[in-house]
C-alpha cells in the first residue's frame, strides 16, 4: 500500500535490520525498543489491524505466530517473553499495518499501560 511505511519495510523501500524473513512475514527490529529485545512481525500483504482480519487470514496468523516462536528462542528468551498486537486508537496502535510486538530480556509487568 502507498506510503505505507511497513509495505515499504516489507518490500525493502526502508531500510530495517530485519530478522527473519519468508514468503508472507517479515520481522524487524523496532527502530524504538521498549524492552532488550524488542521485533515486529508483520506480514507482508498490507492488512490494517486485527480488526480486519478474516477467516482467509488463520494460516498466515499461524506463520506469523510460529517465526515469532523461532525467532524467540534464537535471541534466548528461554525465561519468557510478551507477544502482542496494539489495534486502533484506543489500543495504541499508531502505524496502520498489523504487527505483533515481540518483547523480552526484562521483567514485563501486568497491567500494561
Ligand atoms: O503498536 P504500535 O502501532 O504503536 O507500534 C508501532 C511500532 O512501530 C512502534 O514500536 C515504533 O517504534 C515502530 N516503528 C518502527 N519503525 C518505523 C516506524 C515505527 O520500528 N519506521
Amino acid at each position: 500500500m502507498e506510503d505505507c511505511v511497513f509495505c515499504k519495510i516489507a518490500s525493502g523501500e526502508i531500510s530495517s535490520t530485519i530478522v527473519y524473513q519468508d514468503e508472507n512475514v517479515v520481522a524487524f527490529k523496532d527502530l524504538e525498543p521498549q524492552a532488550p529485545k524488542h521485533i515486529l512481525f508483520i506480514p507482508r500483504r498490507h492488512i490494517a489491524s486485527m480488526a480486519d482480519m478474516t477467516d482467509a487470514d488463520g494460516p498466515l496468523l499461524a506463520s506469523i505466530f510460529t517465526a515469532a516462536s523461532k525467532v524467540a528462542r534464537e535471541l534466548g528468551l528461554e525465561q519468557g517473553y510478551r507477544f502482542l498486537t496494539n489495534v486502533g486508537p484506543q489500543g495504541g496502535q499508531s502505524v496502520s499495518h498489523l504487527h505483533f510486538h515481540l518483547l523480552g530480556g526484562r521483567q514485563m509487568k501486568w497491567p500494561p499501560g
